[in-house]
């Protein structure tokens, strides 16, 4: 068979849990895009994209579901995309990424969607509702649709504008919070204060939706370190979201807060310190039910996570674990967790032979450089995951 040469639009990021929905984009880039701290949409406009515009790039999408069904029914599979299905298209140069991207989700049967980009909500409430009932007739097979909205833009809809979104398809926001810290949110220019975090999060409760917040340690760096993790964990009290992910805080040079990294006014948390600002805030948190997940490759303690109140000890002890190693072992384990050997302290002990290599690169490193030159190695390949 002969792929369509047509293709639907798509924005740059999702969120790491997100890495199996099908990706379509409903409006572009960023409408606030001021956040010192973030690097995706500096440099591009945000636009609405119209209705129509959106539904024909779900039309795109779901020919190029269809064509891999056909494709299966040609090679004898009856429609279903299995491992073979999966096979013929990837080794197929004619097929495209988005081809692809649709066969994998197609075969990993997730039944999710994400809508990209940063803040869907900003949709007028009928188009919105138009584009979910649209994508979900043509999609039967969407189970759940989620999507990025900022805490400022919520508060702007009634919860009966809210509902109706949920009814017609939206389960889950990703809020970017960040932090609960009021002179910390204005530093970095959130264009949001922790109040409004709390009644964005409560509408989208009250609508039914599930909320999913964003924190991201370090943002304090050294000097509001404390007051980030503890109001941060306050305000989410307030909330009690269904999830609390963690996202930790890396300066590359295309954001604005690398100025203030640049003239000392902004001073970088260490790992060390940052695993007690972690623990601070998870000490924090309290009387609420919601799941911490901390799944991304940026974050130094990958098992700080699990469900509130109960796993909160085992949390704790995750931190706990990491503080209790001496020096040489904390700098084995972080050259292994950002070069991606490592997932978990016990690995020190359950992967001696990993162990041994990260100890003679720490060791060369050491004496070629110094501990300086070990900091700049470690920061290095942190940095690759921006
Ligand atoms: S609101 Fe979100 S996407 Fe927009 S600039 Fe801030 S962090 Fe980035």
């Amino acid at each position: 068979m002969q792929p369509e040469n047509k293709s639907f639009e798509q924005g740059p990021i999702r969120p790491p849990n997100e890495a199996g929905s099908l990706l379509l984009r409903i409006t572009r880039n960023c409408p606030w895009n001021h956040c010192l701290f973030c690097p995706v949409y500096k440099g591009s406009k945000f636009s609405l994209r119209t209705v129509d515009e959106i539904k024909a790039d779900i039309l795109t999408a779901r020919a190029m579901a269809d064509e891999m069904t056909a494709l299966s029914e040609t090679l004898g599979f009856g429609g279903s995309i299995n491992h073979d299905v999966i096979n013929a298209i990837f080794s197929d140069r004619r097929f495209t990424d988005q081809h692809r991207q649709i066969a994998a989700w197609l075969y990993n049967r997730t039944g999710a969607c994400f809508l990209q980009d940063a803040d869907n909500l900003i949709m007028k409430t009928n188009d919105l509702v138009e584009v979910l009932e649209f994508l979900t007739e043509i999609f039967p097979e969407i189970k759940r649709i989620t999507t990025y909205s900022r805490s400022k833009t919520v508060t702007k809809k009634s919860v009966e504008a809210l509902k109706r979104i949920r009814a017609a398809g939206l389960d889950r926001i990703h809020i970017g919070l960040e932090t609960g810290y009021d002179p910390l949110l204005k530093l970095v220019k959130k264009g949001v204060t922790g109040d409004q975090h709390v009644a964005a999060g409560q509408k989208l409760l009250a609508a039914g939706m599930e909320v999913s917040e964003y924190v991201m340690p370090g943002l304090g760096g050294q000097e509001m370190w404390k007051a980030h993790a503890v109001e941060t964990a306050r305000i989410l009290n307030r909330i009690n979201p269904h999830f609390i992910r963690l996202r930790s805080l890396r300066v590359p040079p295309r954001v604005p807060l690398y100025e203030k990294l640049r003239d000392g006014t902004f001073i970088m948390q260490t790992d060390d310190q940052l695993a007690e600002e972690i623990r601070v805030f998870i000490e924090t948190l309290e009387g609420i039910t919601s799941t911490v997940t901390s799944d991304h490759m940026m974050n130094l303690l990958e098992e700080v996570s699990g469900k509130l109140p109960e796993d909160k000890a085992k949390m704790l002890q995750v931190v706990a674990g990491y503080q209790g190693l001496s020096d040489t072992d904390r700098l084995i384990y972080r050259t292994g967790r950002r070069g991606g050997a490592f997932r978990s302290t016990t690995d020190l002990k359950n992967d001696r032979a990993t162990y041994r290599k990260l100890k003679a690169l720490v060791d060369d490193i050491m004496a070629k450089s110094g501990p300086e030159g070990v900091e700049r190695f470690i920061n290095d390949m942190v940095d690759q995951y921006i």
